[in-house]
């Protein structure tokens, strides 16, 4: 009894039977059953996804007896024959073979002779595209006329080297890669009908080698079935393909993700030896960490990237602490190693030591995380001050306002540090205490628009994380004053939001209704505008006025134009991002150095 592998025993017999294909098989199936079918079809699409398949259901549709049908029955002489491929009327020709300018004529000549007992004389002509230039030509002649009782059926994995001549005489189906859920799926049912026990990690491997192409992963599969004995499992599998599983890739990007190089090594150390190519082993980890970047981001990478949905679950776990942007550095460094590793004589420690490198590096941080960190840092330092625990300068109200009228930068800093905690605990009323110290910052922000000195005051203003007494939306306190009131409340805790708004002031206040005007470059005012800065604004303005109050913020932009500007303003441009207190904070916390300045 002969063996007949999966591929072939399960070659799919009826259009319902082809697998992801459906936009394919409906259209045909529908030109069928209408008397629509084209004199010449091209199917065309990688390996192994259905086209010769395709290609022969069709004929039986054609050439069924009780046809044209859509659904062959697969019992009458003819269908019969197409199965077993030895059809009178069914000519499959391999276009690699038979790409000679005198096999197409040949074709010609047989095509005038009216089919045996069919109504249709079919060549399936496949690898189309290797036909040689004049045989092409040959073909374009019967193409153009051909006898009514003639059709064909091109299958090719490369229509683009089809002439267009060609191309324009043909109705053209695309067949779709087949994605591993599906080939997984179609796996499945086969192994439960040969009753074969494989694990679904096993299924996913053999799926993911076979690369879109369902007849690679039945043949893999029969490959396993006839070298594995019992219940097969992953260790088998990975055995008999030589392949990498899956697992060792988790095991790869977990320890990157933990800064465990010996992790790491252990594990190529483990594939090494077990024959893997270092080089496809580390396209394999490229490609998986692609794959964690596409789900840290929220894509699905189902879809994007061919992953099993257990492994996507895995996938979300594992980053789940663990930022895109790092993700996206170590893709970066994959990609800068991958030459050396193509290019070294020892793959496999170079691929250790692109690794170790990659271990090297330190996670950047987001803008928002680092606005956030600095935040934080500032409000815990002044609690630390203001708890007493701390030995503070004198550092008066006074003394600072005079400072801050001196230079920007120094006056924001101990500022926004040390004193306005101070003064809370030492003071009763604070309010009165702030009154003087900071209404004159706000009356010389009227008059004086220039901006060292009035960046600073404001940006002074609002370090003070000062409790006010609450005063109803009616206050009869200055519009100004209310303004450097809520200011103030933002400080307390997020005081770079506070300081976007150093050239703001509060222009109308209504019952319902505030409105904001403020100048800032494009960055503050993308700042602010964010959805949460937003809310604290508003949550800010409501804590003031002890009610719902809808905030509207008129931002303009600075004139920043970084080409028209002339050479004084881009100058004092700089110095004023140098000075703004997050570009110093962000330079003293992390002990960075300005390297470059880019006017926005
Ligand atoms: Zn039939």
């Amino acid at each position: 009894m002969s063996y007949l592998v999966l591929a072939r025993k399960y070659r799919p017999q009826r259009f319902e039977d082809v697998v992801r294909q459906e936009h394919i098989t409906r259209a045909l199936g529908n030109a069928v059953t209408s008397g629509r079918l084209a004199h010449a079809i091209l199917l065309s699409g990688p390996r192994g996804t259905g086209k010769t398949t395709i290609a022969r259901i069709l004929a039986k549709c054609v050439n069924c007896e009780t046809g044209p049908t859509a659904t062959p029955c697969n019992k009458c002489r003819s269908c019969r024959e197409i199965t077993k491929g030895h059809a009178a009327d069914v000519f499959e020709i391999d276009g690699a073979s038979n790409n000679k300018v005198d096999n197409v004529r040949e074709l010609r000549d047989n095509a005038n002779y009216m089919p045996a007992h069919s109504p249709y004389k079919i060549y399936i002509i496949d690898e189309v595209h290797m036909l040689s230039d004049s045989a092409f030509n040959a073909l374009l002649k019967i193409l153009e006329e051909p006898p009514a009782h003639v059709k064909f059926f091109f299958a090719t994995t490369e229509p683009n080297k089809i002439p267009i001549t060609i191309l324009s005489r043909c109705q053209r189906h695309d067949c779709r890669r087949i994605d591993i859920d599906a080939i997984i799926a179609h796996m499945t049912s086969l192994c439960q009908k040969e009753n074969i026990q494989i694990s679904a990690d096993g299924l996913t491997v053999i799926a993911r080698e076979a690369d879109g192409s369902i007849r690679d992963a039945l043949s893999l599969l029969d490959l396993i079935i006839t070298s594995a004995t019992g219940d097969i499992g992953i260790d088998q599998i990975v055995d008999v393909l030589g392949g990498l599983d899956r697992q060792s890739l988790f095991e790869i990007s977990g320890g990157v993700f933990e800064g465990n190089t010996g992790k790491i090594i252990d594990t190529i150390d483990r594939l090494y030896e077990r024959g893997q190519h270092m080089m496809k082993l580390f396209s394999e980890v490229l490609a998986h960490f692609r794959n964690l970047l596409v789900v840290k981001i929220g894509g699905n990478a189902r879809t994007l990237a061919d992953v099993s949905e257990y492994e996507q679950k895995a996938m979300q776990e594992q980053v789940k602490n663990v930022s895109a942007t790092y993700i996206n550095q170590i893709l970066d460094m994959l990609f800068k190693e991958e030459n050396n590793i193509k290019q070294s004589t020892q793959p496999k420690l170079a691929v250790e030591i692109a690794f170790i490198r990659i271990l090297q590096i330190r996670p950047a941080l987001s803008m928002d995380t680092l606005i956030e960190k600095i935040d934080t840092l500032q409000k815990s330092f002044a609690e630390t001050i203001s708890s007493g625990n701390v030995f503070t300068p004198d550092i008066r109200p006074d003394a600072i306002y005079s400072k801050s009228q001196k230079k920007t930068p120094d006056a924001i800093e101990p500022d926004s540090m040390n004193p306005p905690p101070v003064e809370v605990a030492s003071t009763p009323a604070p309010e009165e205490s702030n009154g003087p110290s900071y209404l004159p910052p706000s009356s010389d922000k009227n008059k004086t628009d220039d901006s060292g000195v009035k960046e600073s005051d404001p940006a002074g203003t609002f370090k003070a994380p000062l409790k006010t007494d609450q005063p109803s939306p009616e206050t009869n306190e200055p519009i100004a004053d209310s303004w450097h009131q809520i200011l103030k409340i933002i400080s307390g805790n997020h005081q770079a939001l506070a300081a976007c708004f150093a050239k703001s002031k509060l222009t109308n206040i209504t019952n319902t209704h505030l409105e904001v005007s403020f100048k800032a470059n494009q960055f503050n005012i993308n700042y602010a505008n964010r959805k949460n800065n937003r809310s604290i604004l508003t949550a800010a303005c409501c804590d003031y006025f002890g009610k719902e109050l809808k905030v509207s913020l008129k931002p303009e932009l600075l004139n920043t134009n970084g080409h028209k500007a002339n050479k004084k303003e881009k100058k004092r441009l700089e110095q004023d991002a140098l000075n703004h207190p997050l570009v110093e904070e962000a330079i003293k916390l992390f002990k960075a150095k300005v390297v470059d300045i880019k006017i926005l």
